[in-house]
């Protein structure tokens, strides 16, 4: 049994004043646990105090255009977090008066909410007792118990599980569970963990048997594929063209550059032209942008459009997107490797290199 161990030591050494700590508001505690997946507790703060900041309640955050919620989470990725978090809230308003169910089984069926995240909340908001399993916490749990191969399997997932259950102790359920998320966050790391300071290293199959480079199993290796698209960057003076994408799939319900086939780049003016009424004159071709998301790769290439006559803009038309000045571009819905660019649009244009990327980071969709 790990838990009287790892309780002392969450006591002494673990996190006790993040800011959805000490207490029992099940708005903050859900809130924070949707921003925690696969996300970092550092980048998290920021976002999650300037969340709480503006939506103070659950009523609030329903009650909020879709728009702004996105705005305020740009930058953290995984957008369909943001997107399941406004239709959870808006759910919970509708159906059961902004009241959290305290249920694992229950929250478990809410928008976004998964059976790990679900326990997080129960134990957190409800003091129920339930095992979380989140990335972390996997890490530490299959070192510890030696349980091998990658969590995508189902055989491995449901061994995992059945030790977080197994191990899941009757009392101090707070400070268990946040000591499993605290040691795979410090002391457990994926490289070189510091077993020498671990509270649960007398029983760890991993380091006893020096299997701590082979636990927890690689995922195993797969080609992304490569998705390649043109950005229509249709510029007016000091603005841009941005239109709102689809809801669902790839950054969906947050506003973009209109996008095209990869091979529609030399079309560009005509396009603009028959998608948006706008009569244009073709510019620079920029650095392609590099994007990685948990299933393929982006690279667009973004071919920057003068508007030729501003009065022919159809203002007002929702199907004719909507202008963007750049300098509110860091403030508006829209994903991090746009903003970027916008940002670098803001300097006076030029050629890009051969072969240059912007690059970007991994997200999904
Ligand atoms: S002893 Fe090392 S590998 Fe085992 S749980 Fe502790 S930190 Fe992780």
């Amino acid at each position: 049994m790990i838990a009287s161990r790892l309780v002392a030591w969450q006591r002494r050494h673990g996190r006790n004043d993040l800011p959805w700590q000490n207490t029992r508001d099940a708005y903050r505690v859900w809130l924070s646990e949707i921003m925690l997946q696969q996300t970092r507790v550092s980048s998290v703060v920021p976002y999650f105090l300037r969340f709480v900041e503006r939506f103070p309640t659950v009523q609030a955050l329903a009650a909020a255009d879709e728009d702004e919620v996105l705005a305020l989470w740009s930058g953290l990725g995984y957008y369909s977090r943001a997107r399941n978090l406004h239709r959870c809230a808006r759910e919970l308003v509708e159906r059961r008066g902004g009241v959290f169910p305290s249920e694992p089984a229950e929250l478990e069926r809410l928008p976004g909410v998964g059976r790990s995240t679900a326990a997080a909340i129960a134990v957190f908001a409800f003091g129920r007792r339930a095992a979380i399993l989140d990335g972390n916490v996997r890490r530490v749990l299959a070192r510890w118990a030696g349980i091998r191969g990658h969590a995508g399997e189902p055989a491995v997932l449901a061994a995992l599980w059945s030790a977080a259950e197994r191990e899941l102790p009757h009392d101090s359920l707070e400070a268990y569970t946040q000591g499993l998320m605290d040691l795979g966050a410090s002391l457990c790391s994926r490289t070189r963990p510091a077993c020498g300071l671990c509270p649960i290293a007398e029983n760890c199959v991993a380091r006893r048997e020096g299997l701590l480079d082979s636990i927890p199993g690689r995922r195993p290796p797969r080609a992304l594929p490569l998705r390649e698209r043109t950005w229509l960057v249709i510029r007016r003076a000091r603005e841009v063209l941005v239109e709102k994408r689809a809801p669902a799939g790839v950054w969906g319900g947050m506003w973009s550059l209109p996008e095209a086939e990869a091979d529609d780049a030399g079309n560009a003016a005509e396009l603009a032209l028959r998608r948006f009424a706008l009569r244009t004159r073709a510019g620079v071709e920029l650095a392609a942008v590099d994007h990685v998301f948990t299933h393929f790769r982006l690279r667009a290439r973004p071919v920057v459009l003068e508007c030729e006559d501003a009065r022919a803009c159809r203002d007002g038309d929702p199907r004719a997107g909507r202008w963007l000045a750049l300098e509110r571009a860091d403030d508006a819905p829209l994903p991090a490797p746009v903003k970027t660019l916008l940002r670098a649009l803001r300097e006076p244009l030029r050629e890009p290199d051969a072969g240059s990327g912007t690059g970007g980071s991994a997200t999904a969709a």
